[in-house]
């Protein structure tokens, strides 16, 4: 069975074909700038090379089109025909209290993820967009969704509940949803698999650590308490995010720099973080060179940002009355040897032997990287959300027939 993976975004579209018969990826790619001058599709097969295509994309159903043809392109496809696509999984970021699990769309899903907006007001309409140029391009192919929330509405009220009026959790919803679910759903089963025990067995400590950053406390299988809350401002400090910090700022800020409460918010999602503390730059790579070559704000920024990951590390340990397993994943976390070891050299409290050469290898397998005997073990996991989605999406399918 071939699955099309897509991650629509409001103004991007990426996408996976996936064989499942061997799990293998056919072709991926994006397409970016839709709705603007000259949008670009970017295809790419393994062992060939990368096509890259200008043209105008106004919309997601053209841009669907566009993805068809190239994987049924003469040259450049991968497929005899569009009929030979069974399945379509779609990333959704938010599914709020109505979707504990992956679905196939039908007209109360599609309602459902609708009633869902105002909780992921940029997020959810593209995803939308994306769900309805498969339909109109793809009418007889059934089609999945896959959410970032799901995985985490196994929480206990005592960590999803913020201490504020009940009327906002009743009225609005107002919670912790957590995020980057199926990232830490799929790692917590590959780092039982590679350590050959049983998930129901395991206390795991899961940082992703990419350009958003989230922990995840995960109790025997399922996610016990998240970094990121109702949206995914809080938690970590991240590439341009704050993370944490005391809600009480706002108002203050607010009155001192005459700000709207449009500019603050624009502040603590894209103008702060690594960027902020650093003034360099929200990507690590950027921050840790300018370190290395002695700039005081690059080295608090990478301080910083080192520090929050332990401290949700030990409050994670302490949550589920100890750890088995610290994971690391996302760009970050699985090719910043520096950042795992900074993390890491403040954990000896937990019995975590650290191992800087297995810390140094670079590999795309998961590995581990303390010593045999470690107390903790310490793995670097690479994710692959998006098989995940086509798994999940596989799974849904197939027992739908
Ligand atoms: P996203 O959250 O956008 O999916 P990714 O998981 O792809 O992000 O992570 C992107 C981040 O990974 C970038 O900010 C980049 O700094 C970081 N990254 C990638 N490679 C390295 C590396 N070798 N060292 C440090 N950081 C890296």
């Amino acid at each position: 069975m071939n699955i099309l993976v897509i991650n629509a975004g409001s103004s991007s579209l990426k996408y996976q074909l996936y064989d499942m018969t061997t799990e293998s990826v056919l072709a991926k790619g994006r397409v970016e700038r839709i709705g603007m001058e000259s949008s670009i599709l970017t295809h790419e097969v393994e062992g060939r090379a990368d096509v890259r295509e200008v043209s105008e994309i106004l919309e997601h159903t053209t841009a669907v089109r566009k993805v068809l043809d190239m994987l049924t392109h003469r040259s450049f496809g991968v497929l005899e025909s569009i009929g030979d696509i069974q399945a379509v999984g779609h990333r959704i970021v938010h599914g709020g209290e109505s979707f504990k699990e992956s679905v196939l769309i039908d007209a109360d899903v599609k309602l459902e993820i609708r009633n869902l907006f105002d909780l992921a007001p940029l997020h959810n309409p593209a995803h939308m967009m994306g769900i309805q140029a498969v339909e109109a391009n793809l009418p007889d192919v059934p089609q999945a969704v896959v959410f970032d929330t799901a995985f985490h509405q196994t929480m206990p009220a005592t960590s999803y509940l913020y201490a504020i009026p009940k009327v906002f959790y009743r009225k609005h919803k107002v919670r912790r949803y957590g995020f980057h679910g199926t990232s830490h759903d799929y790692v917590s089963k590959q780092a039982a698999a590679f350590l050959g025990r049983p998930l129901e067995e395991l206390k795991i400590i899961s940082c992703h650590i990419g350009n958003g950053a989230s922990c995840t406390a995960i109790l025997h299988g399922k996610s016990y308490d998240t970094s990121m809350g109702m949206t995914p401002l809080e938690g970590l400090m991240m590439g341009s995010r704050s993370g944490d910090l005391d809600p009480a700022i706002v108002p203050f800020a607010i009155n001192k720099e005459d700000l709207t409460l449009n500019e603050v918010n624009s502040m603590l999602n894209k103008h702060s973080g690594l960027m902020a503390v650093s003034g360099i730059s929200s990507d690590m790579r950027e921050v840790v060179e300018a370190m290395e070559s002695g700039d005081e704000n690059a080295r608090l920024a990478f301080e910083m940002y080192a520090y929050r990951i332990r401290k949700y590390i030990g409050s994670y340990a302490a949550a589920m009355n100890g750890v088995d397993v610290i994971l690391f994943t996302a760009g970050v976390g699985e090719n910043s040897a520096v950042l795992r070891k900074r993390v890491c050299e403040g954990l000896t409290f937990l019995g975590l032997d650290f191992d800087e050469e297995r810390n140094e290898l670079r590999s795309s397998e998961t590995r581990s990287i303390t010593r045999d005997g470690s107390a903790v073990n310490v793995l670097v996991v690479p994710t692959n959300e998006e098989l995940l989605i086509a798994r999940d999406t596989y799974r849904l399918v197939i027992g739908k027939e």
